[in-house]
């Protein structure tokens, strides 16, 4: 049904930034306090205060463009952006509307036909937060404490056409942020909100549809479940005739609905107008200069080096690269994996950790396997002390219990056994209990071998290391 339309697709995030106090006074930005307690008269907007620019937000909105090859306006504006509400205190927000600080950029992701595909970022522009509304049965109670934190809005152009492209772009979004250290990215706190507009149009059709735009999703997944519900629901309408009607949503992610909150207003209603108390936001091209310099390896940079470096496949690099903690994870188990395929740490991560965080639901920077564990666990099967079958017993004691792999060895007794002496007096006792098959193999039943192996392993509980028991049975017997 929706191939009879294009699907265009842009998303606007604001990213809530991981500074220390708020954007125009001193108060602390903390994610838990009470309320009203992280409050002044500047953020609480009393008459006659003034706002005074946090030097750091200007340097984070910097890092940000330049990651994403933004043109970086050396001079920028504020503006108010007028209405009404309880946890506005000022009745306006101040946000930059005809000049942001950064404009035309991209972001690059993977699209589906394995093609990179660069995502326009049309502007990158500064603005403040709001308080926080918390309705009751009976009454809203304002907190203020949220009230001036400041954010950055990430207009995108709309160049994604499917919900698995916005996924991608959000994903490298988030990377970036995080990667900067310019904002926690904890989108289960709201610290990236994302609104979708979404339009469909007959495909032979050079208009553009009308769009509708749905408000802050918090989660990768409820984007993705929205977009694939909404693009069904316009083509639906589209199919029937009837004409999409220029709406803001919202998306209910427990019922998976879809909910209008009002009839598109415009722009205009807002009233903008230049923010009087702020000077114009200008500074030096050197300050771009040095902050260029201090720009970290960035996920695309870091994913090549992983793939030349360590060998590893695109996927596998695209995987560790996607949070710059999952990525020094695996970096700093290498320094400690004494053998040469830097894979096996990848794939141990990527199946046996993921598998078991994502059972107990927990992050990888939550993981109760530090990388040097997990590496001492990796330098005992490539030294031959465990078996791969052994590591994978021991590792999710280690999870489970928050072990180290040699206490894990030494309370279940599971060390394997490599000594020859050992292996034989197994071999000795079993062909004496088996004599009979001996006999049967000397003349000439030669596939009882494994019937030989099999019971040399059962006699050391799984322990000896098969290779030593093969060969030293082939010695005995033959
Ligand atoms: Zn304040
Ligand atoms: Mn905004």
């Amino acid at each position: 049904m929706e191939s009879r339309y294009n699907t265009i697709i842009g998303l606007e995030v604001h990213a809530q930034l991981a500074t220390k106090t708020k954007t125009w006074c001193r108060c602390q930005v903390v994610s838990h306090a009470i309320e009203n307690t992280k409050v002044c008269e500047i953020c609480s907007g009393h008459p006659g205060t003034l706002p005074s620019m946090n030097q750091k937000v200007r340097d984070f909105a910097i890092l940000l463009g330049l990651a994403t090859q933004c043109r970086i306006n050396l001079l920028s504006f504020f503006d108010r952006k007028n209405y009404f509400y309880p946890d506005l205190p000022k009745g306006y927000q101040i946000t930059q509307y005809d000049v942001p600080i950064c404009q035309d950029g991209h972001i690059e992701i993977t699209s589906d036909n394995g093609e990179i595909k660069k995502i326009g970022i049309e502007r990158i522009q500064i603005e403040e937060d709001t308080g926080k509304s918390i309705h009751n049965k009976k009454s809203t109670l304002i907190d203020l404490n949220r009230a001036g934190t400041p954010l950055l809005e990430i207009v995108g152009k709309p160049d994604i056409v499917n919900s698995k492209e916005a996924v991608s772009y959000l994903k490298k979004l988030h990377a970036l942020l995080t990667y900067l250290g310019i904002s926690s990215g904890n989108m289960q706190e709201g610290n990236m909100r994302c609104d979708v507009n979404i339009s469909l149009s007959p495909k032979r059709s050079q208009k553009r549809g009308t769009r509708t735009e749905t408000k802050n999703l918090n989660s990768f997944r409820s984007v993705e479940h929205l977009i694939e519900l909404e693009v069904q629901r316009q083509g639906q309408i589209l199919d029937e005739g009837k004409k999409v009607i220029q709406q803001t949503l919202s998306f209910d992610v427990n019922s998976s609905t879809i909910k209008i909150l009002r009839t598109k207003s415009d722009a205009n209603d807002y009233r903008y107008f230049p923010e009087p108390d702020l000077s114009p936001l200008a500074f030096e091209q050197s300050l771009v200069d040095k902050l260029a310099a201090q720009l970290p390896e960035l996920p695309d940079a870091k994913k090549s080096r992983f793939q030349g470096q360590y060998k590893l496949s695109s996927y596998d690099a695209d995987f560790l690269t996607s949070s710059k903690f999952l990525a020094d994870y695996f970096e700093k188990a290498v320094k400690f994996f004494r053998g040469k395929d830097a894979k096996k740490i990848s794939n141990w991560i990527m199946v046996e950790l993921f598998h078991a965080l994502n059972e107990v639901a927990l992050p990888i920077e939550k993981s109760p396997i530090s990388p040097a564990d997990l590496s001492e666990l990796l330098n005992m099967i490539d030294s031959g002390e465990i078996s791969g079958k052994m590591a994978k017993e021991i590792f999710q004691k280690m999870f489970d219990e928050h072990k180290k792999a040699r206490t894990v060895i030494e309370e279940l007794d599971l060390r394997q056994i490599n000594s020859d002496d050992k292996i034989e007096e197994l071999i000795d006792t079993v062909l004496e209990q088996n004599l009979n098959e001996v006999t049967r193999y000397e003349n000439g039943e030669k596939r009882l071998f494994g019937f030989f192996v099999g019971q040399v392993m059962k006699l050391s509980k799984g322990q000896a290391n098969p290779a030593k028991v093969n060969k030293l049975l082939h010695k005995k017997l033959d």
